[in-house]
């Protein structure tokens, strides 16, 4: 007990018997005794009242402090209240730093709650995005910026995924979004404007699929002239030998300049919209024909695990297949094996091309599918190969919501597994009973 609860106590006790001796002084102990109490509860009970109106009113001033374990309360509370207001005081300057700092920021931020409502949200993100402060406090962002991309991002367990948009408030806008977790359930999507960045690779595309163009009439005219040289039989015998080369290099920029307009097309269309019923056991069997007969190949395995037909560009899914498979031989010895697979489950389906060749080291597997990217150049080159065979791959799964998953080991072999969603895969019709009625 502290030294003023004691005092209290003493002093009570002190009062209670002194109004028990003038009660006996009286001959009335008892009544004096319950007389003292009363005075001294009724004493009580009038300052905690007036301590209960200066806390309703805030007005200290009429609240008269005392002495004893009285003042020792209220000292307590006063100290403890100018704590609490010296802290919101701080919380509250922190606060005006913070948002002016975050609206300093040319990056929109938008902090989300756990069903993706706006909590709050910076400067630039009005600017970037259109949205508001106050007015926007509550609403679901995917509501107010209508995008499905968006939607895919805020629904995406992937923290490094990002997305790029269309601002809605200013034309030709390009902004790059990203969510990334935030205190307990929440999310912050950060925004940054990018239209530059995509100026200059639509730039990029463009020259590219410009060049191409240009440089393929001039290759037709050369490569005619280079057939015409290597059918004649007149020309000197030392000529053979360089333009039989001149042959194959020219052959090698006309496969370029394909590649390279294919990816340019694909480049500017947008998701594929076929609604082409494709029978992919059928299409692995003629892409298997189109490279029966080519000597020292590896053996070539179907495994039709599904009848599953999927909802497609027949010619696209055909490139897919052609390059996985010519990638597969090129890179698997005769006496190793090839699988191409076609299975589905509740998921979606998989196309697998599987080999047991030479395999790709695990530092290489994220670069595959870059333009003109290879493992061995100096090899490749030889086999033909021109490092945008699997550009190509991914562009055109991308254009049908599928994904590309590369899984290898260096010398042990690879799996190129191509997965396409439940909503691209039709199952075949249950056929009808016959008889019956
Ligand atoms: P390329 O025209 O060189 O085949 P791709 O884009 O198709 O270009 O492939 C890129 C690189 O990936 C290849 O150069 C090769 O190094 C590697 N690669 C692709 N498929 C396989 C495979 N099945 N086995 C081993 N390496 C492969």
């Amino acid at each position: 007990m502290s030294e003023s609860g004691r005092k209290f106590l003493v002093g009570l006790l002190l009062f209670l018997a002194a109004g028990a001796v003038i009660g006996w002084l009286y001959g009335e102990l008892v009544w004096g005794l319950l007389a003292t109490a009363l005075v001294a509860l009724v004493w009580q009970v009038s300052r905690l009242l007036n301590f209960e109106r200066a806390l309703r009113t805030g007005d200290f001033e009429q609240f008269r402090v005392g002495e004893g374990l009285w003042e020792q309360i209220f000292s307590r509370f006063r100290f403890e209240r100018e704590r609490a207001t010296r802290r919101k005081q701080n919380y509250r300057t922190l606060l005006r730093e913070v948002r002016k700092s975050t609206n300093a920021m040319p990056d929109g931020a938008v902090v989300l709650d756990a069903s993706n409502e706006i909590i709050v949200c910076n400067r630039a993100a009005k600017q970037l995005a259109g949205l508001k402060r106050k007015k926007d406090r509550g609403q679901r962002v995917d509501n107010i910026l209508r995008d499905p991309e968006l939607t895919r991002l805020l629904q995406s367990e992937d923290h490094k995924l990002t997305i790029e948009i269309m601002s809605p408030v200013n034309d030709g806008q390009w902004l790059s979004c990203r969510a990334v977790p935030y205190g307990a359930d929440q999310k912050l999507l950060l925004m940054r404007d990018v239209t530059e960045r995509m100026r200059l690779a639509k730039m990029r595309r463009e020259f590219v699929a410009n060049a191409s163009h240009e440089l393929r009439s001039p290759l037709t005219v050369v490569s005619g002239y280079i057939e015409s040289l290597a059918d004649d039989e007149s020309i000197p015998a030392g000529w053979s030998k360089p333009v039989a080369q001149m042959r194959r290099q020219a052959a090698r920029m006309r496969q370029i300049l394909s590649e390279l307009l294919e990816l340019s097309r694909l480049d500017v269309a947008g998701p594929s919209k076929s609604d082409e019923l494709v029978n992919i056991p059928e299409l692995l069997e003629s892409c298997r024909e189109a490279f029966e007969g080519h000597k020292g190949i590896a053996q070539v395995k179907i495994d039709a695990q599904s009848t599953a037909e999927l909802r497609s560009n027949r010619a696209e899914i055909e490139t897919v297949i052609v390059n996985l498979l010519s990638n597969a031989i090129r890179h698997t010895p005769a006496d190793g094996h090839i699988s191409m697979t076609w299975r589905s489950d509740g998921d979606g389906a998989d196309l697998i091309v599987a080999d047991t060749g030479e395999g790709i080291g695990p530092e290489y597997i994220p670069r595959l599918t870059e333009r003109f990217f290879r493992v061995d150049k100096g090899r490749s080159r030889d086999d033909g190969g021109i490092g945008l065979g699997l550009a190509i791959v991914k562009h055109i799964l991308a254009r049908h919501d599928a994904e590309l998953v590369v899984t290898s080991q260096s010398g042990e072999g690879s799996q190129f597994r191509c997965h396409f969603p439940e909503n691209r895969i039709v199952l075949e019709a249950p056929v009808p009973l016959a008889g019956g009625g």
